[in-house]
Parts: structure tokens; C-alpha cells; sequence
């Protein structure tokens, strides 16, 4: 109930406003963005480098509904990828980007070309790009693009979300040579006639997804900062023999940080989802639906608003 409602308030101008303008925000914000500029990702990536972990940079920014701020998302992330070139930052950072940030709700097209040019920029500067999985309304059209853009940049990654009826199929197809796919349990609202609704549910097929991706021929990027899929990460690979470096555990930047430290302390590559931008509201949201304990932050910024 209460998460449904955080994430119906995710797409709500009225609440964007009122929390994005609440004194109390910014230090939440800071909690789990890295900032507003890309110098400040670049800062936060060298930084969790140094600890051992590997990055995935995301520039923030959703449902792009006009042409010219696609094309701003774009350069930004052309900007970006130079910028972690020359500061020798990949391999050990790649990006993520959302297909709607790149106009995907009005045109598919734009939005391949948009990614195919940073799909090659990435190439270029020694690292890749995986393609985020959003609301259920997109992911035909986004797994249509990944394999359009896999045709010349195969190591591009897919997203798959535990919680679609659907994934454990898409997990099958996706279970490939050279494959990276990045297994998450799904961070929007949908309904039950394409999602499972309880947690459980959710947890069940995140486990049968893992089974099928870790058993396969790809490389499994698991998503996950629940102490249980965790653990039943580890022992899968121990189960199908593969190597640290055949797989890697994945959670957001600002959660379960001593965490992050103690799988790369154990060997295994440990990489932080990191975002950055002016655009956090909805990621914002998100968060907070996951986590309970941080609605009193919400509860603060709407009283002081009034
Ligand atoms: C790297 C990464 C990339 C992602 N990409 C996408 C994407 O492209 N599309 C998408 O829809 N979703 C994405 N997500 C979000 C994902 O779908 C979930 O919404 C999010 O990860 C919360 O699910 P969870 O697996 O962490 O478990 P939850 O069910 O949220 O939590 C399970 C347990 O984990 C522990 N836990 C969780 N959070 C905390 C915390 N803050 N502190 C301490 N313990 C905690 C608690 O024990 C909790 O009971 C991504 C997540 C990650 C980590």
C-alpha cells in the first residue's frame, strides 16, 4: 500500500515540486546521488575505484518527452565517457542509461541512434553500457533495441526485473555467450496481470531467473542488496563452478556501503550503481518506496511545505 503510494507520488508534478524545494532534501539527496555535475561522478568514481569497487555511472533523467533534451541526455553522456577516458576510469567504470531519457516514448528510432552513438563512444574509450530496465510498457521495445545494438556492440547490457511474469523466459533467451545481464527485482508499479505482487513471490522468481542466468553462457550481473539472494548468489557460483570474474555483484551507490566492501574484500567485483544529475526526483522516489525507514524524510519535506 504505502509503497504503491510513494510510487504513484514518483510521477506526481505536484509532489516533485514540493519535495524537490524542501530544505530537508538535499541531505538525503547527497545520501544516495553524487551530485549535480559530472565532475562531482567523476570525484565518486575515483573514490569507490580506489576501494576496490567498479562503477556504473548514470546521468539521471526519465520519460524525455521532447527532442532537443534527448539530444542533451546524449551529449552528456558523450561528455561523460570522455571524461572517465581521460581520467583513466574505465574499464573500471561503464554507463547505464534509460532508453526514455533518450526519447523512447515518442520515437524508438531517436533513441537507438541516441545509444548507438554512445554505445560507440563507450567502445572508444574501453568500456560499454548497459541499458536500464524500466516500466513493463517499455520492455519489449528496450530488449528490441539491446539486440539492435548488441548486432555491433555485443557487450552491451540487459536488465531483467524478478518481479514481470515474463523474465524468467527473457532470462532463457538472454542466457548467452558473452551476455551481460544485470538481474534486479523491479523498481516500478505494476500491475498484477504482468507482475507478481508479494515479496515472496518476487524473491521465488529472482531465484529461478538466477538459476537459469548463473547455469547459462552470459555473465550474470547480480543486483540485489537482500542479504538472502546475496547469499544465494554465492553459493550458485560455488554450485556452477564459476570463477570471480565470470560474474559480479551489483547494489546502488549510498546503500549497504560496508557491504559493497566486504564482497570485494572476498574476492568478488562488486560494482555501484552511481547517479548523478538535477534530475533525482524520481529515482529519489523510488529509493524511498524500497526502504520505509526513510519516509520520515518525506513526511518532513511535505509538513514544512504545508
Ligand atoms: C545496481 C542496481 C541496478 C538497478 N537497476 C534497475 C533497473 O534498471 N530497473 C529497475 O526497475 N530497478 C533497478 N534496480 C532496483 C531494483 O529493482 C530494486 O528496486 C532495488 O534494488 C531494491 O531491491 P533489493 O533487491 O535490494 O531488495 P529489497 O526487497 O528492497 O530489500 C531486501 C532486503 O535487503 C536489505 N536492504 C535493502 N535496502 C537496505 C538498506 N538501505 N540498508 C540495509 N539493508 C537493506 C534488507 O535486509 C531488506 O529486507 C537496480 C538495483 C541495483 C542494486
Amino acid at each position: 500500500m504505502l509503497r504503491s503510494a510513494i510510487l504513484a507520488a514518483a510521477r506526481s508534478n505536484r509532489v516533485e515540486r514540493l519535495v524537490e524545494t524542501a530544505p530537508v532534501s538535499r541531505n538525503i539527496v547527497r545520501r544516495f546521488i553524487a551530485g549535480e555535475q559530472a565532475d562531482e561522478a567523476l570525484q565518486r568514481t575515483r573514490e569507490l575505484a580506489a576501494d576496490g569497487l567498479a562503477v556504473t555511472i548514470d546521468y539521471l533523467g526519465e520519460d524525455t518527452t521532447n527532442p532537443h533534451q534527448a539530444e542533451a541526455t546524449r551529449d552528456e553522456y558523450l561528455k561523460l565517457l570522455d571524461a572517465l577516458h581521460a581520467a583513466e576510469l574505465t574499464p573500471a567504470a561503464e554507463v547505464s542509461l534509460k532508453l526514455s531519457a533518450l526519447g523512447q516514448v515518442f520515437d524508438e528510432k531517436v533513441a537507438l541512434e541516441h545509444a548507438r552513438a554512445i554505445c560507440a563512444k563507450a567502445s572508444e574509450a574501453g568500456t560499454t553500457v548497459t541499458l536500464d530496465a524500466e516500466d513493463h510498457t517499455t520492455t519489449d521495445s528496450t530488449l528490441d533495441v539491446l539486440a539492435q545494438l548488441r548486432a555491433e556492440f555485443p557487450t552491451t547490457g540487459a536488465v531483467v526485473q524478478s518481479y514481470l511474469r515474463r523474465t524468467e523466459a527473457d532470462c532463457r533467451e538472454l542466457a548467452v555467450e558473452g551476455s551481460r545481464v544485470r538481474l534486479c527485482k523491479g523498481a516500478y508499479k505494476e500491475p498484477e496481470s504482468v507482475a507478481y505482487q508479494t515479496r515472496l513471490d518476487v524473491d521465488k522468481s529472482y531465484v529461478r531467473c538466477l538459476n537459469v542466468l548463473m547455469s547459462g553462457g552470459g555473465y550474470p550481473m547480480i543486483a540485489t542488496h537482500d542479504p538472502r539472494l546475496v547469499a544465494i548468489g554465492e553459493d550458485r557460483a560455488k554450485w556452477f563452478d564459476r570463477s570471480p570474474d565470470e560474474f559480479e555483484f551489483q547494489m546502488l551507490y549510498g546503500v549497504r556501503p560496508d557491504e559493497q566492501l566486504r564482497l570485494a574484500r572476498a574476492g568478488y567485483t562488486v560494482r555501484v550503481y552511481l547517479p548523478y544529475g538535477t534530475q533525482w526526483y524520481a529515482y529519489m522516489m523510488r529509493r524511498l518506496a524500497e526502504r520505509p525507514a526513510n519516509l520520515g524524510f518525506l513526511a518532513r519535506a511535505l509538513r514544512s511545505r504545508g
